[in-house]
């Protein structure tokens, strides 16, 4: 499964981020595939779609989809030459897909800073540079190889994959990430057999005092990083890690009573994982019944055999079609009967793009 990377700066929040995820940890029992390790946390994707099936079928079991985050501590200045644990957590940071890239944006005297004040931009650039580093020397790497064998093979793809990473180096160089340099469909295929650091997406996640938080726009350095944010292409959630960590620990009632008195619908830790969920491409489809009802991962585009699949294997296998309505629509009719008979009720084949909130029931061989 995807799971995103939690880096930045000591002492910025990442533990307390991360307690927060793990104070939210999925129970075992309901979740026996996960192994957990002690560096991941696996969370639900809050999801309200859920909560209204459970309201309409009254369901034995609830299952919402899980979504995993990677504690990746003690990123420092230098870790591209080995500083700290350098490269032991940049090759951590390579097992990821996204980058949750957590930014201290509140004063607090008595929490020394690295750096020995509060820039959050500074502090941005000091990250982000270290992975442009990890990603020149991979760069160097491939393209001593490519350049010995264009050399005796002359070949079309070594000549192609020279181009490319002659306009990958200086663009590195400028200190610009590698998601943002336009790609051909070949030459993405490439980067992403590089596996560079500065080609997964980035959350940027301003952690903001409990007052801030309050007002996100009102304070000077949220508005830095998110300004940062939009030029780099990439989403920004603003949070208090310290709140997120009390929250975690509520029971569901406790916390929905006390976002409601906030007046927000979802915790930061909610938006967090949402956006997470979304720049890496993950859609949800529901099914729904009586005995259950669940949300199911998948990734955008997947067609109605590999959805199947997602649940059980024998499911692909011996795909016959699947009988798929919208959440919206039981919605709002709030039974299959009605859906039925509103004539909402669609037959699909092997070839049905599967869509986030449509509702699957898969008829298959066994
Ligand atoms: P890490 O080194 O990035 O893992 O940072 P920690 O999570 O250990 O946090 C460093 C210090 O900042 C701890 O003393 C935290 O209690 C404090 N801290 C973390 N988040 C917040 C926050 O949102 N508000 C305030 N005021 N303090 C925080």
């Amino acid at each position: 499964s995807l799971t995103a990377g939690i880096v930045g700066l000591p002492n910025v929040g990442k533990s307390t981020l991360f307690n927060a995820i793990t104070k939210s940890q999925v129970e075992a029992a309901n979740y026996p595939f996960a192994t957990i390790q002690p560096n991941v946390g696996i969370v639900e994707v809050p999801d309200h779609r859920v909560d209204r099936l459970c309201e309409l079928f009254h369901p034995k079991k609830t299952i919402y989809t899980t979504f995993e985050f990677t504690d990746i501590a003690g990123l420092v200045k230098g870790a591209s030459k080995g500083e700290g644990l350098g490269n032991q957590f940049l090759s951590n940071i390579r097992l990821t897909d996204a980058i949750c890239h957590v930014v201290r944006c509140f004063d607090d005297n008595n929490i020394t800073h690295v750096e020995d004040s509060i820039d959050p931009i500074r502090d941005i650039e000091i990250i982000n540079l270290e992975l442009i580093f990890a990603d020149l020397q991979t760069i160097e790497n491939r393209r001593s190889k490519i350049e010995r064998k264009a050399k005796t093979n002359k070949d079309k793809e070594s000549l192609a994959e020279l181009a490319l990473l002659d306009r990958l180096q200086p663009w590195l160089e400028q200190e610009k990430p590698a998601r943002l340099l336009d790609l051909n469909e070949d030459e993405k295929a490439l980067v992403k057999s590089y596996n560079l650091l500065t080609a997964k997406p980035v959350i940027y996640v301003a952690n903001l005092d409990e007052e801030g938080v309050m007002d996100p726009d009102s304070v000077d350095y949220y508005n830095r990083v998110k300004e940062f944010a939009i030029q780099d292409q990439s989403q920004v959630i603003a949070l208090c890690a310290k709140m997120e960590e009390e929250l975690s620990g509520l029971e569901k009632e406790e916390k929905d009573a006390f976002l409601e008195e906030l007046g927000v619908p979802y915790s930061g830790l909610d938006l967090l994982i949402k956006s997470a969920y979304s720049v890496l491409n993950l859609c949800t489809f529901l099914t729904a019944g009586e005995d259950e009802c669940r949300a199911w991962t998948f990734k955008k585009g997947m067609k109605a055999p590999d959805c199947a699949g997602v649940i059980h294997t024998d499911f692909k296998r011996g795909f016959i079609r699947a009988e798929v309505y919208r959440f919206e629509d039981i919605d709002q009719l709030e039974t299959e009967a009605a859906i039925k008979e509103a004539g909402r009720l669609r037959l699909e084949g092997k070839d049905y793009v599967v869509q986030d909130g449509d509702i699957m029931h898969f008829r298959f061989n066994v």
